[in-house]
């Protein structure tokens, strides 16, 4: 999109952030000043929140507009230490119109007790159809380039993205979007742990991940993720759109969920066999 945006348009996605920010906070998504936010004004401007302020009581006039080089075109303060990874999910995403970074602390704790590949699991058949997987990107220190380095691996085909130890990041095409992203990663994040609390969590049987990629690519949703979440990266080529997925890629990328999917059934089969013998002995 070229030109300026309307100042009735910015104003609103203003309110927005700030509507946002502070639900972010008050739901214990964030703490103290950590997360960030950013939606795009137009090919050249990104409207963002300021480093070090409390997402729970930041106002319209406390945000500040970038370029991608980093200038800061309006504002009092510097722009969020981690704007490098709003701009390398830009970058990387030409679909993507707002960002959303925070630190859901359900799901960052299954990254830090090293169970990411639970979480990415295909266990809710929601998450299945509109996030594809929950994958996390390995440990990158935050505020570094090696942040959105650590992501870049992963734009093709996810909307959600944990950081190992840190945060998630959630893309969107506004920021209400990318908000409810993150809102349903830490509800399956909160879902998987008291299942793991319950028992063994079972994913979803192979023919329903099957048919819940199929729907969820025909709708535009990112589903391919899942192959990204239990390979660690996703070896199949990015689509040329962000959401546009040929018939033959849509094919591989089911085949490759299936694949992750019989694999996981295959190995908590094992898991499942060798505790019978330990028991039996
Ligand atoms: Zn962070």
């Amino acid at each position: 999109m070229n030109g300026a945006t309307p100042w009735r348009a910015e104003r609103t996605l203003r309110e927005d952030m700030c509507r946002i920010g502070r639900l972010i906070y008050e739901r214990g998504l964030v703490a103290a000043t950590d997360g960030n936010l950013s939606v795009r004004l137009d090919d050249e401007r990104i409207l963002c929140t300021p480093s070090g302020l409390c997402k729970g009581s930041i106002e319209p006039s406390d945000l500040v507009v970038v370029d991608f080089d980093l200038n800061l075109l309006e504002g009092d303060r510097p722009a969020s230490s981690e704007i490098l990874m709003h701009l390398g999910a830009y970058q990387s995403r030409p679909d993507v119109r707002a960002v959303v970074h925070a630190h859901p602390p359900t799901a960052v704790a299954f990254s830090i007790a090293g169970q990411s590949d639970a979480l990415a699991g295909a266990h809710l058949p929601e998450v299945v159809y509109t996030l594809g997987a929950i994958p996390t990107a390995r440990y990158a220190t935050p505020g570094t380039a090696d942040v959105p380095a650590s992501l870049e691996p992963y734009w093709g085909r996810c909307d959600a993205i944990i950081l190992d130890r840190h945060g998630s990041i959630t893309v969107g095409a506004t920021l209400w979007e990318a908000y409810l992203k993150l809102d349903k990663v830490e509800h399956a994040a909160q879902v998987t742990f008291m299942a793991a609390l319950l028992g063994t969590p079972r994913p979803l049987p192979a023919e329903e991940v099957e048919k819940l990629a199929r729907q969820g690519a025909e709708r535009g949703y990112p589903t391919a993720c899942s192959p990204c979440a239990t390979d660690g990266v996703c070896e199949l080529p990015a689509p040329e759109d962000g959401n546009g997925l040929s018939q033959e890629l849509e094919e591989a990328i089911v085949e490759e969920v299936l694949r992750a999917v019989r694999e996981m059934t295959a190995e908590k089969e094992e898991q499942k066999a060798g505790s019978t013998v330990v028991e039996a002995g």
